[in-house]
């Protein structure tokens, strides 16, 4: 689907190794199967939490993560290389029969690696509205999830650090709602493009008025506007939750335990007249089934499996709507028909635009030289055009108040402040199947 430079294989095996000792491959090397909590899924929740319990050395955490590490998933770290991750081996490749609107099989990328989708996903760091947030605790009835009170942890997990190239980001972002000693890194782009200058200046020219005015930080809680992109980088890398939360500084904790290459099968449970029904351990497999392993949790079982896995583990486990388990010749423990249903997804439209800038990524596209050059300059210094994630600028904008889709839709929007459609200002290449060019 993409194009590789002829170096990038080449380049890959000279690139330096994080150093993560504690990763292990292999059931037989746990040095234990009783845990206090048991994590299945080693993505972005998941080695979050892992990171947290971790702090306490009283708990024993063990990560069961199906892909492997990222430490081999070149694609995954080089931040404009973030497309290509699409259909690599550290994607789990599901596909999606869409419904009756679209009617046809699309891709569903999710990570198939440590971090997972953080290890493949396009680094926009964008923090959703005051609204959004305020809406979650109204619908949920718990203050704790109000943008005021999640600011808490907005900040534990933010370092907002320097772009790549070092620039002065005075007038790029409000330092006042940042957090510069959280652990997973965001920063400013640290190439420059002249397409993603041209934007700003041209929201600039259009004064406060407009609905593409320049907003100086889109994570304020207020992000009407279009403004520079903040990403989940550090030095030119991504910035996932396996490099971040299970950074250098963590893997080693001696209560943290992570396998790769294990695939949960189910979580194991008990029923007894006193507790009713407990879930113990987890069950696992690392050759497809063919052998199965067993480890207990004594405090929680953390189900993190994303979207997808984390309620098909739940159907395996007995938990979901009795008539589907049943089909499935798998006996119900807890009646909850909603798991497995509900999932929407959106959708990205790509509108291709043709410029006269010479700085976008066609240009490496058509000549293997300057893609090799690009390449050799990311992998020496870290600097480049390939340190940047795809989106250079954003905008978020609402739909008019009568516009007519209203008249058949409830406004999904929280609040009068909050898109209806987020842009994202590219210099990337996309598959042609998602392009629609538009002559200058
Ligand atoms: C292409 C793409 C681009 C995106 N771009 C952005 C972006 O720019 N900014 C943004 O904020 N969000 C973005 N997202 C969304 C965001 O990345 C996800 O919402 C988020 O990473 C999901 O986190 P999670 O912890 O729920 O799941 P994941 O991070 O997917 O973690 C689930 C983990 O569970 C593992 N797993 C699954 N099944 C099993 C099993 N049976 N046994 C053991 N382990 C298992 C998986 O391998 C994976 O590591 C993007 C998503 C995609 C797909």
């Amino acid at each position: 689907m993409f194009w590789y430079p002829p170096l990038l294989i080449l380049v890959n095996a000279l690139l330096p190794r994080p150093t993560q000792c504690a990763l292990l491959e292999r059931f037989e090397d746990l040095k234990r199967n009783d845990f206090d909590f048991v994590i299945i899924g080693g993505g972005t929740a998941g080695n979050t939490v892992a990171n947290r319990l971790t702090e306490n050395p009283n708990h024993h955490v063990l990560v069961l993560e199906a892909g492997g590490s990222n430490a081999n998933a070149f694609v995954s770290m080089i931040p404009n290389f973030c497309a290509r991750t699409l259909g690599s081996a550290i994607d789990w490749n599901y596909t999606a029969q869409t419904g009756p609107v679209m009617n046809r099989v699309v891709g569903l990328p999710r990570g198939f690696v440590l971090g997972g989708t953080s290890s493949m996903n396009c680094m926009a760091y964008t923090r959703g509205t005051r609204e959004d947030w305020d809406r979650y605790a109204h619908v949920t009835n718990d203050a704790g999830w109000s943008w005021d009170n999640i600011q808490t942890y907005v900040r534990k997990n933010e370092r907002f650090t320097p772009p790549a190239d070092g620039h002065d980001t005075t007038g790029e972002f409000d330092p006042s709602v940042h957090s510069f000693d959280g652990i997973n890194s965001v920063t400013l782009s640290g190439f420059r493009h002249q397409v993603a200058t041209r934007v700003i200046q041209a929201s600039k020219a259009m004064g406060n008025d407009s609905e593409f005015r320049f907003v100086l930080d889109m994570n304020s809680g207020e992000h009407l506007g279009i403004g520079f992109a903040q990403s989940t980088v550090l030095n030119g890398t991504r910035s996932s939750s396996a490099t971040s939360y299970l950074g250098p500084q963590f893997i080693n904790r001696p209560n943290l335990h992570v396998l790769l290459h294990a695939h949960v099968t189910r979580i194991s449970s008990e029923e007894t007249a006193h507790n009713g029904l407990t879930f113990t351990g987890v069950e696992l497999s690392q050759d497809s089934g063919k052998t199965l392993h067993t480890v207990t949790a004594s405090k929680e079982v953390i189900l993190s499996a994303g979207s997808i896995a984390t309620p098909q583990i739940l159907m395996n486990s007995g938990i979901g709507d009795p008539n589907t388990l049943s089909n499935l010749g798998i006996r119900t423990l807890q009646r909850l028909p909603s798991v497995g249903r509900n999932l929407s997804e959106h959708l990205v439209l790509t509108l291709g635009w043709v410029v006269t800038a010479n700085d976008t990524d066609s240009e490496a596209a058509r000549n293997a030289t300057l893609a090799a050059e690009q390449l050799r300059q990311w992998n020496e210094t870290r600097t480049g055009p390939l340190v940047d994630a795809p989106d250079l600028d954003f905008g978020w904008v609402r739909l008019p108040k009568n516009a007519s889709i209203f008249e058949r839709v409830k406004d999904p929007s929280p609040g009068p402040n909050t898109a209806h459609i987020e842009i994202q200002f590219l210099v990337s290449i996309f598959p042609a199947e998602f392009r629609i060019i538009i002559p200058h």
